[in-house]
């Protein structure tokens, strides 16, 4: 089965995934075959194959269902009817042995709530008889999209080949565009950029495509659509730091992102040749692209690099940074899909285009994901500094008839509720702070007066109890301590204020750190819901 792949331990999850989509789940006696076949002990691919929720280790003579149906059950999905999806599936596959239906956290589909997996292809506005018409059908397989960009022209890349564009003239553009990282973080790319090119030593790059925020599909979009204006900007930013591999690491729930972005890699590989004798003197990458597993986690920059290094995607302690010790140990430049979709428009239209958008003083231009309860869910591209009432009206269609606002989400599960009352506040990085928020990714979640919030808050707690990688205490601990408070009919407010102190002073990563903004959010501004 593994055929074709070298026997690297790097290379350990991208074998599992072998084994797991051939036989549908990972037995026991072939687990310690590939520890065999790749040199480690049984114990390092037991720990790798338990970590990430797409696997599934069963024994060597368990009876597997041929076909897993993921049903999203994260807050949009769940608005939409998520959990009457779930019932429905499973009372009418009932005694179908072939077909296992579970709940899974967001697979970045919100604008087409609810949203299911059958296998490998997504399943928009899923329904029972959907569902059933393509398991009745066979049809597991990616769907197949069709890209918008299928031939770009890489112009901006072989201005910079020629030398029409020098790498110190990219990277003062960069800085004039103020360019900040479109992951969630929000750091200046150009700062990233400086100190991973003033490394010595061999350089590496990971490209970040593991949005599991919940509420996020924008980099889903980006890929489906133009995904050769993101390698454009892939090289173009491995060039200038001398970044010799990248990686790009895309979430296992995008598998028709998957195949468009095989086929552009391998596309751009057919054109390497051709611009190498062009243009010598060049140290190219090599570029490999990584498939993750289902653990939203790895979305942190250094737990994606233990991913990518074949390992549990557990976050690293900082310092060192990963621009200074980052994959292999090797200086590394982490940038989100969409940051580097914008370095080809930034270099055609100029770094000081880009910083003249905005709305209120803000720089730049946001691609925000909505959903919820407006008419028209979607990716839209808007002035930073735009507030929510703005988005909605302008973008979004409004809220349907019967819906007033009451409350959203700025930024996926992470980044806290606000209520109708600050839907005027700019929604850029660094504005929300004041009002325990964040906009993050720029996921947002529209509730109206039909919704209840704290069932919301509830909703995403159990997706952080769910993805903790239950490295750390406060985290392991704290979600589900939150999660059983949570469901009581009155919360205990003095205790959750103890766990959310904890859980932000003491957890490892941003993932614990922010998991308690739900549940603030809730006490903060809808205290009447849980008191
Ligand atoms: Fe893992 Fe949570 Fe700790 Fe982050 S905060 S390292 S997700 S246990």
């Amino acid at each position: 089965l593994c055929d074709g792949l070298a026997p690297r331990a790097d290379l350990l999850i991208e074998h599992l995934h072998r084994l797991n989509d051939t036989e549908g789940a990972l037995r026991k006696g072939q687990l310690a075959a590939l520890a065999e076949h790749l040199r480690l002990s049984q114990v390092e691919v037991f720990e790798v194959a338990s970590f990430y929720h797409h696997f599934q280790i069963v024994d060597d003579d368990a009876a597997v269902p041929r076909t897993t149906v993921r049903v999203c059950t994260s807050l949009s999905c769940s608005m939409a009817g998520a959990s009457s999806l779930l019932h429905g599936l499973r009372a009418k596959l009932a005694g179908d042995a072939s077909v296992q239906v579970i709940e899974a956290p967001c697979i970045g589909q919100c604008h087409q709530a609810p949203a299911a997996c059958v296998g490998q292809h997504q399943v928009p506005q899923a329904s029972v008889a959907g569902v059933t018409d393509l398991l009745a059908r066979g049809e597991t397989a990616p769907r197949v999209l069709v890209p918008s960009d299928t031939d770009s022209d890489y112009t901006q890349l072989r201005r910079l080949l020629g030398g029409a564009l020098t790498p110190e003239q990219v990277l003062a553009e960069l800085k004039a565009s103020n360019l900040r990282g479109l992951g969630g973080a929000g750091f200046p790319s150009w700062r990233k950029w400086e100190t991973v090119r003033a490394q010595p030593g061999r350089k590496a790059m990971v490209v970040n495509i593991d949005e599991g925020e919940v509420g996020t599909f924008k980099d889903w979009q980006v890929l489906t659509t133009t995904p050769h204006q993101v390698l454009e900007g892939l090289l173009i930013a491995a060039l200038t730091v001398g970044a010799e591999d990248v990686w790009l690491y895309l979430r296992d729930e995008y598998h028709d992102g998957r195949v468009i972005l095989t086929q552009a890699i391998a596309a751009l590989k057919q054109r390497l040749p051709a611009w190498q004798h062009k243009y010598p003197g060049w140290t190219w990458p090599a570029i490999e692209l990584r498939r993750g597993a289902g653990a939203y986690v790895c979305g942190e920059e250094s737990a994606l690099i233990e991913s990518v290094e074949g390992k549990r995607g557990m976050p690293r302690l900082k310092p060192p940074i990963v621009a200074v010790n980052g994959v292999f140990g090797r200086p590394t430049l982490a940038h989100n899909l969409e940051t580097l979709w914008w370095l080809p428009e930034i270099l055609e239209k100029g770094g000081a285009w880009l910083a003249g958008q905005g709305r209120r003083g803000r720089s730049g231009l946001r691609r925000f994901s909505v959903s919820g309860r407006v008419n028209r869910p979607g990716v839209y591209l808007a002035p930073a500094g735009i507030t929510l009432n703005e988005l909605v009206a302008e973008y979004a269609g409004g809220l349907p008839a019967g819906h007033t606002l009451k409350a959203y989400l700025p930024g996926g599960a992470s980044g806290g509720i606000l209520p109708a009352a600050l839907a005027d506040v700019p929604l850029d990085f660094d504005t929300l702070a004041e009002h325990g928020a964040f906009v993050g990714s720029m996921a947002v979640v529209v509730l109206s007066q039909h919704d209840s919030v704290r069932d919301a808050a509830l909703n995403l707690m159990r997706f952080f109890e769910h993805e903790s990688c239950g490295q750390c205490t406060p985290c392991r601990a704290g979600t589900v301590q939150s999660v059983q408070l949570m469901t009581e009919p009155t919360w205990d407010t003095e205790r959750l204020a103890e766990l959310s102190q904890v859980m932000r002073d003491a957890s490892i990563c941003g993932l614990g750190q922010a998991a308690p903004n739900p549940f603030d959010s809730v006490l903060r501004f809808f205290p009447e819901e849980v008191q």
